[in-house]
């Protein structure tokens, strides 16, 4: 199987218009031990959940997270998804961080537990390592056995005597080191790596004289002893995919460029199973590493008995990635059952599951997150405009007040103001109505809609 040699970054996102509400976020806003700051990193109030999720972040990195799954359970716009965002800036980018809703696994495309085995394939990073032969040192004499200009015949061979720290040593590598030195434009006295697995030239800089410290790669490199007694410079070169990734690229013929084909459709459960056993074996060779990362379900409520029959066997995996679901439910129907349990989420998946519960914000945090938002949206308010911004908030949601920031600013440029003003909030609390005013103008007028 040939591994395609790029680091790929196995983060997914999948809704944009919802990390765009996110923005602000940039991490939980923990201090050293863990305390959450009371607003930092574009986090605010809703600190125990904070501190919870800092010990999930650290559960993450060591590696001891296969079979937990973590509940955010709270009311709407309490800080769920944000806190699943904080939570994945926290990890940095070496940590796959996927991210669903659970309407997301019912579709036409796919079964929902092909969807869901993907979604966990996708929170999976395996990095591969590999040894290649390198050789530092200053060129001494370039001998080539053949003209220069394009397209000459002449025998393909090529010859370069490098001086490295403990060798002189004379490499052959065909018509590929010639290639790679043109392209190179490598010169006698110059500083090179040569990676003799693949004839790659780096040039490091000019030598002055003095023999430099050559380590410019970014990559670990050790010196490996040879049954001949030689020293050789060994690179370890690394990269990450996801588990899902590696089975794209072994399921299609066109191999690596299936990654770009767009829709991956179903996978058949026996590349799996051989990419499994593949997998394996590059760990026992310690050529590989796994990366379990972090897998979210919002609105985990909307998943049926099977998504969860699914989940909890899923979640016996020694490379589970830690599952964190959301929900704003209370007690209810577990999809495709007549049984009601809270959140909607079978008892037996909710025994082994750490419950994170986020309250309701006060007045002073809304007020806060509304700045921060502000902030964000690059847009001014005035103190009065900035108080009936809460206030509506209070009576509305979270998410209705911070849609009417960009849309009040609007209005308000309109009129050619720099900053928004009770006026321009007003309108656009009349414009466009909040949930709780729909459902109102449903009951007055449900005579007039479609049945
Ligand atoms: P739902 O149950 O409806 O999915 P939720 O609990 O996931 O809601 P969010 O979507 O996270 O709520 O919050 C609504 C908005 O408020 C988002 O833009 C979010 O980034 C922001 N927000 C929520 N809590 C905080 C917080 N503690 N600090 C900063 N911003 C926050």
């Amino acid at each position: 199987m040939s591994i395609p040699k790029i680091t790929q970054e196995v983060k997914d996102i999948t809704r944009i218009e919802r990390i765009g509400a996110h923005s602000h976020i940039r991490g939980l806003g923990l201090d050293d031990s863990l305390t959450a700051r009371a607003s930092s990193q574009g986090m605010v109030g809703q600190r125990t959940a904070r501190k919870s999720m800092g010990i999930v972040v650290h559960m993450a990195r060591e590696g001891k997270i296969a079979g937990r799954a973590v509940l955010l359970a709270g009311p709407p716009g309490s800080g769920k998804t944000a806190l699943a965002m904080g939570l994945a800036q926290a990890l940095g980018s070496e940590t796959p961080f996927v991210s669903i809703a659970g309407s997301e696994i019912f579709s036409l495309e796919m079964s929902k537990t092909e969807a869901l085995t993907q979604a966990f394939r996708k929170s999976i990073g395996v990095q591969i390592s590999e040894e290649t032969e390198v050789v530092e040192g200053e060129v001494v004499e370039i001998q080539i056995d053949r003209p220069l200009d394009k397209g000459a015949a002449g025998a393909k061979t090529g010859k370069l005597t490098l001086k490295t720290t403990d060798m002189e040593t004379v490499y052959d590598l065909g018509a590929k080191l010639i290639d790679n030195l043109q392209k190179e434009k490598v010169q006698s006295k110059d500083i090179i790596t040569l990676d003799k697995a693949t004839g790659k030239i780096t040039k490091l800089g000019r030598s002055l004289g003095a023999t430099g410290d050559f380590d410019a790669m970014g990559a670990s490199t050790r010196f490996v002893q040879t049954p001949q007694g030689e020293l050789q410079k060994r690179k370890e070169v690394s990269h990450t995919l996801s588990l899902h990734e590696i089975d794209v690229i072994n399921s299609r013929s066109q191999g690596f460029l299936a990654l770009f084909a767009g829709d991956t459709g179903e996978i058949k459960s026996e590349v799996r199973e051989q990419i499994d056993l593949k997998v394996a074996g590059w760990r026992e060779e310690g050529k590989a590493t796994i990366h379990p990362g972090v897998l979210f379900i919002d609105e985990v409520h909307m998943l049926d008995i099977e998504c969860f029959s699914f989940l909890n066997r899923a979640l016996e995996s020694d490379m589970a990635p830690i599952l964190i679901m959301a929900s704003n439910r209370g007690i209810t129907r577990i999809r495709g059952t007549d049984y009601q349990a809270p959140h909607g989420v079978p008892l037996d998946l909710l025994d082994r599951t750490l419950i994170i519960a986020t309250e309701p914000y006060s007045d002073e945090e809304i007020s806060k997150i509304l700045e921060i938002r502000c902030e964000e949206e690059d847009v001014a308010f005035t103190e009065k405009a900035k108080t009936l911004l809460t206030k509506i908030c209070t009576t509305t949601s979270l998410r209705y007040a911070i849609q009417l920031i960009t849309a009040s600013s609007l209005v308000a440029q309109k009129r050619k103001a720099y900053e928004v003003d009770m006026i321009d909030l007003k309108k656009v609390y009349e414009l466009f109505v909040d949930v709780k005013r729909s459902t109102q103008f449903l009951k007055d007028y449900q005579n007039e809609f479609m049945y």
